[in-house]
């Protein structure tokens, strides 16, 4: 499909695709969508040279992914009502002056045909979906979905980036060595990602950490690893602008950085729609801080995983998930101010 230049499609058509789905891209439908909880138009793979055609800087990605959980499913409608949440969300950003759609060729690229009966299978078909998506130059803006798709986006990562720097939003820390004997599960990403050569060690921040645990050394093993571990407790009451700024710095400008939010990482209070929830989380503030300082890197993905809609019929944990995403496109390289 031929890609127009109008005011309104660079200005509005981006808005409308993240809210609704519609799609500025119309590659072949998968069977199943409804079953995976696809948006409106299913997604087969993705057409590389279309988006090489339209420029594509950053495109929203849904992965209705959620039989890696351990306690409570539900996030695979993670992406449908985030974009549902999403059409209150206008193109210029207040607080920060940011205006994305000025400079960046932004699309929603629908969702990952994910194999709902198979979560070995569903890891590599989004690590193949992303692949192209990232030789295609195009910034990826996850929608989850549990937290298990973090591997396989991390491992495409790679492939195109290296390993990378990491800025990891939660609750928990997501790197038990296996859940129930499996290797591959929402609580085991950043395990496998260390293993597996996927970030850069001493250049990874786990923020918001907090529950109820199994040992006093469940957060010793990240730390061997060189992982910087900001419990929530910690930074109650604070503002983590200094902490970002701390992070900016070591990070610095050119590493390719990747940041992974869990939405329970935020307190319940805000985000109780949610698999995993853990009390004495961090505040909506707090979210929009630790976002919004990752201005100025290299950002060369995000996601936002775990919102579970059933467990916040308000919707307000989705509406939460919709900004957070807004905010993160424009935190994105090239993006303009004014
Ligand atoms: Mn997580
Ligand atoms: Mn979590």
């Amino acid at each position: 499909m031929k890609y127009p230049s109008s005011w309104f499609v660079r200005r509005c058509l981006p808005l409308l695709t993240f809210a609704f789905g519609l799609g500025i891209f119309d590659p072949a439908l998968g069977g199943g969508q409804l079953e995976r909880g696809d948006n409106a138009r299913g997604r087969g793979p993705l057409e590389v040279p279309g988006l090489l055609r339209a420029g594509l800087v950053a495109g929203f990605i849904g992965v209705p992914l959620d039989i890696g959980t351990s306690h409570r499913p539900g996030a695979r409608f993670g992406p449908r009502q985030i974009r549902a949440e999403s059409c209150l969300i206008r193109p210029y950003n207040m607080a920060t002056g940011a205006a994305p759609f000025d400079a960046l060729q932004v699309a929603d690229l629908g969702d990952v045909p994910i194999n709902t009966y198979n979560l070995l299978k569903s890891v590599d078909i989004i690590e193949q979906h992303y692949g192209p998506v990232l030789d295609a130059g195009c910034i990826p803006l996850t929608l989850g979905g549990d937290h298990t798709i973090a591997l396989p986006i991390l491992r495409a990562m790679k492939a195109r980036h290296g390993p990378v720097a990491l800025i990891h939003v939660d609750a928990h820390a997501d790197v038990n060595p296996d859940m129930f004997g499996e290797r591959i599960a929402h609580g085991t990403p950043f395990r496998r990602a260390v293993e597996e050569g996927l970030l850069i060690g001493d250049k990874v921040w786990q923020i918001g950490l907090r529950g109820s645990g199994y040992s006093a050394e469940d957060f010793d093993w990240p730390r061997q690893q060189g992982f910087t571990i900001v419990p929530a407790h910690e930074v109650w009451w604070q503002s983590l602008t200094p902490l970002m700024a701390q992070i900016r710095e070591r990070i610095g400008p050119d590493t390719p950085t990747y940041l992974s939010f869990d939405i329970d990482g935020i307190d319940p209070a805000y985000a109780g729609g949610t698999g995993t929830p853990e009390i004495g989380g961090l505040t909506v503030p707090q979210a929009l801080e630790i976002v919004r300082g990752c201005r100025g890197l290299n950002l060369v993905g995000c996601d936002l995983v775990e919102v579970s809609p059933a467990y916040d019929t308000s919707g307000n944990t989705a509406l939460l998930g919709a900004n957070l995403l807004f905010e993160m496109l424009c935190v994105l390289p090239g993006v303009k101010y004014r």
